[in-house]
């Protein structure tokens, strides 16, 4: 059937509005993280950043990347579309050789940054712990918050890679106390929720190198400890899918070798000689055993964490006390409150000490539930 004229008209009509809706998706899009990562090692390496035409960045480097990179300043071009680029300048993508050349130089060791976590206004909630840990048959009376003091802390910013079937990388950040216990854990490239500033309020003197490596030590503990837990999530996942490719592989080979055998088994009972069909099926099972031998190997985990920055933490803490009162039932509750969140910890049980989220009236005393007898 011959379409009419008209039909075809509007059908390269159709089809054109097709092409100039598409042409906007297909065009290439830089990650935003991307931008936002290079900003902040180039102004933590020391450079200066300043803002050009059309979303260009003009960086003025810093000493050390000056000499590294034979050049005062580079102008940074981050539109995948911009047919040319100004003169020196560099297009700056992931895979481009800006962008290498900046991951590579940020690849060399860990940065590290002074920062000072910022105060909220007020430091706690109005009500205190009540909304971090309720209460029953007990009311809370009036919290008092203990003045804000500054403590050292540290992040770590780590890359993970994993490799073998789906190749995967996360960031993550840990946050260590002074003494390197582990505070908090987080996916991404940033603390969440905190805003900073740059250098190390109230804490005059930065860590020496013996600190800092007692606590790259302790940071490389911490991460092993989560890397083990991804990996076995992630060989969870990862087995499935390897255990589907080889049922598919098997069940390929195995009705393959059932009709050779079957071929054998018709001829010989023709009377023919079946030497060779007993190799075909013997050579089957042997390249069967080497395509698995590839499944599994191209599915084996191999997993590598990468750590690029160290932030040395400034970071607002207070003491906050508070009452409990049920009768005549008075209990002192303490806790600490994280005051760049403005959010108390859990507060300790009056019985036994561990982080409650409940209190309870217990046979005059204040406990936690699973201290407190039924
Ligand atoms: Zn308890």
């Amino acid at each position: 059937m011959i379409a009419s004229a008209a039909t075809q008209r509007r059908r390269a009509r159709a089809a054109a509005a097709a092409v100039r809706a598409a042409a906007p998706a297909a065009a290439p899009v830089l990650h935003p993280e991307w931008r936002a990562f290079v900003g902040r090692w180039l102004e933590a390496a020391g450079c200066t950043v300043r803002d050009a035409a059309r979303g260009d960045w003009e960086v003025e480097l810093s000493p050390a990347l000056r000499r590294r990179w034979r050049r005062q300043r580079v102008r940074l071009v981050f539109d995948p579309s911009r047919p040319t680029l100004p003169r020196g300048a560099w297009f700056t993508a992931p895979g481009s050789g800006g962008g290498r050349k900046i991951l590579e130089a940020a690849l060399e060791e860990p940065l590290v940054t002074r920062r000072t976590a910022l105060a909220q206004v007020p430091g706690a909630p109005a009500e205190g712990l009540a909304p971090v840990c309720r209460v029953r048959g007990l009311a809370w009376a009036a919290p008092r918050l203990g003045p804000v003091r500054y403590e050292r802390r540290f992040a770590f910013h780590g890359v993970v890679t994993r490799w073998g079937g789906l190749p995967a990388q996360e960031s993550w950040v840990i946050l260590l106390d002074a003494d390197g216990g582990l505070l908090e854990t987080a996916i991404g490239s940033a603390l969440p929720e905190v805003r900073p500033r740059e250098g190390l309020y109230q804490i005059a003197d930065a860590l020496d190198p013996d600190g800092r490596a007692r606590m790259t030590a302790a940071a490389r503990e911490h991460f092993a400890r989560l890397l083990d837990e991804r990996e076995r999530e992630w060989e969870r996942a990862v087995s499935r899918l390897r255990d589907d490719e080889l049922g598919r592989l098997g069940a390929f080979f195995s009705a393959r070798i059932e009709e050779e055998e079957e071929r054998l088994r018709r001829r010989s009972s023709n009377g023919e000689e079946g030497d060779l069909e007993q190799g075909d099926a013997t050579s089957l099972k042997l390249e069967w055993e080497r395509r698995a031998a590839e499944v599994q190997q191209r599915w084996a985990l191999r997993t590598e964490l990468r750590v690029w920055g160290i932030e040395e933490w400034s970071w607002p803490v207070a003491d906050l006390e508070q009452e409990l009162k049920a009768g005549a039932v008075r209990v002192r509750v303490a806790s600490r409150v994280d005051v760049a969140r403005g959010r108390p910890a859990l507060p300790g049980c009056p019985s036994c000490g561990a982080p409650a989220e409940m209190l309870v009236r217990s046979r005059g005393a204040v406990a936690c539930v699973r201290c407190a007898p039924e």
